[in-house]
């Protein structure tokens, strides 16, 4: 196997070396990882450098990572005048989740013992590492580098944790270099703005040439770079597509539901100035992982590697509460062109979040109120459709839903009641701002 076409042979004369890996999303690549990479090279006197971008981390959930042979393309455009950093596809080309002790044994089983491998990445992605897959054998197998941007601070409890399992030696590099971050250089470009000295010249260029990181509206730039899906998501033959396989994936009652959500969410769209083809695909999809039991949302949360996000006591308690976020986390990865707003609305359907985006107030409000739902006085709710605004609309659902759970004694997530208190004490200041 061949992981890094310069640093093969790293090692094969038997004399001791250090391989730095540079794990990371790189999407994309900015000079902050570079100037870190080369600081952290120079501090522990590495030999070399490669440059692992991640497959397609699908548990990431706040947004869609661009497709990976762009990111790859990227940091090889990166990299390539520094002669001690290479770039390997080595996750890129591993089916499934990206889990760095797949990782690392490859590397540990390529390279010689006199080979001493370090991992280097963020401190902030690092202090989740307890909750990474076989995390102590990444402990046991290589060194860890942990880069922090000032003013960043490792969590002390962590620190000692890690220490108290005796397996892990971490170091932590805290550097002004890395000012910078993706998400940044992100906003920035779908913003219009200059990323001209955030990233070297060549990624500029592929950013803008290849239509990276536009905003939503601008699908037709966007749509080719994505993971090669060319269907336009918010079109109507995906939306017939989808509706199709739904028929396979939940029951009849279920999908007339499902309907109703979609309808009832164009709607509202159209009446609250949200856009009516996000709100009926989100509408539609939002139950795409209604059809799994308990047991099997569990074995999902896990496949989908969610259980790195998830309390795993609430996994256990409360399964179908996930559904959501399951929904959302496998939608992107057989579908990455799927807008994130949409995502996110589905993801949040179930519990809600802080603060939650029009369209996700309107999937939330449709769900509730779609005309297969007859419970109680939810008739009241359906008469303020047009009469009240969308935020006081989702929290009247919101605390008539909350009241509901309680009076049928079912369980509630617990960001359900942080959730409440927010758009509660926003409606208290709404009405004492009326009264004023
Ligand atoms: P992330 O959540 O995208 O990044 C978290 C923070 O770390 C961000 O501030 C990010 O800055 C920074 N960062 C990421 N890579 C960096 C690097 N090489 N050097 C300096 N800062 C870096 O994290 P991620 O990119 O997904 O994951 C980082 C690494 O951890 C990857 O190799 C990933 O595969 C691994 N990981 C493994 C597991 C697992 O095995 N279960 C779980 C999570 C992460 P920017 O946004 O500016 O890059």
């Amino acid at each position: 196997m061949i992981i890094s076409a310069l640093f093969d042979d790293l090692g094969a004369d038997g004399a001791p070396r250090r391989l730095g890996i540079m794990g990371g999303t790189f999407d994309p690549i900015h000079l902050g990882h570079l100037a870190c990479a080369e600081q952290a090279r120079e501090t522990f006197g590495l030999d070399a450098v490669i440059f692992i971008p991640t497959g397609m981390p699908v548990f990431k959930l706040d947004r869609a990572i661009t497709a990976a042979q762009d990111r790859l393309a990227m940091v090889q455009l990166a990299i390539r005048s520094n002669p001690f950093f290479d770039v390997s596809s080595l996750e890129i080309d591993r089916e499934g989740c990206t889990y760095t002790i797949d990782t690392i044994r490859a590397l540990r089983d390529h390279y010689p013992d006199n080979v001493e491998l370090f991992f280097i990445t963020g401190a902030d992605a690092l202090s989740t590492i307890l909750r990474w897959r076989d995390c102590d054998d990444i402990g046991r197998l290589s060194r860890l580098i942990a880069i922090s941007r000032p003013g960043f601070s490792f969590d002390d409890s962590l620190k000692a944790e890690l220490d108290a399992r005796g397996v892990y030696r971490v170091d932590y590099l805290e550097t002004a270099r890395f000012s910078i971050s993706s998400s940044e250089v992100r906003e920035r470009v779908a913003q219009g703005k200059s990323i001209r000295y955030l990233v070297i010249s060549e990624v500029r260029n592929y950013i803008l040439e290849h239509g990276l990181y536009k905003p939503a509206q601008d699908e037709e730039l966007q749509g080719t770079s994505q993971a090669g899906f060319q269907d336009d998501p918010l079109g109507k033959a995906f939306y017939k597509a989808r509706h199709k396989d739904l028929k396979d994936r939940v029951g009849k009652k279920r999908l007339k539901h499902i309907e109703g959500v979609a309808q009832t969410a164009r709607d509202l769209a159209l009446i609250y100035g949200v856009d009516p083809a996000k709100a009926s695909l989100a509408g539609l999809l939002h139950d795409w992982d209604k059809g799994y039991s308990g047991e099997q949302m569990q074995e999902r949360v896990q496949e989908l590697g969610l259980d790195e996000l998830i309390d795993p006591r609430l996994v256990r308690s409360m399964p179908q509460v996930f559904h959501g976020q399951t929904a959302a986390a496998a939608l992107a990865r057989e579908y990455p062109s799927i807008p994130i707003d949409v995502l996110q609305a589905i993801a949040r359907h179930t519990t809600g979040a802080i603060p939650m985006s029009d369209l996700d107030m309107v999937i939330y409000i449709a769900d509730a109120l779609e005309p297969g739902r007859t419970y109680g006085t939810i008739d009241d709710l359906r008469a303020m459709v047009g009469k009240v605004d969308l935020e006081e609309l989702f929290y009247q659902t919101y605390r008539y839903w909350v009241i509901l759970l309680l009076e049928q004694a079912k369980t509630m997530h617990p960001d359900t009641i942080e959730v409440y208190n927010f758009y509660a004490a926003r409606h208290g200041a709404r009405k004492a701002a009326e009264r004023d």
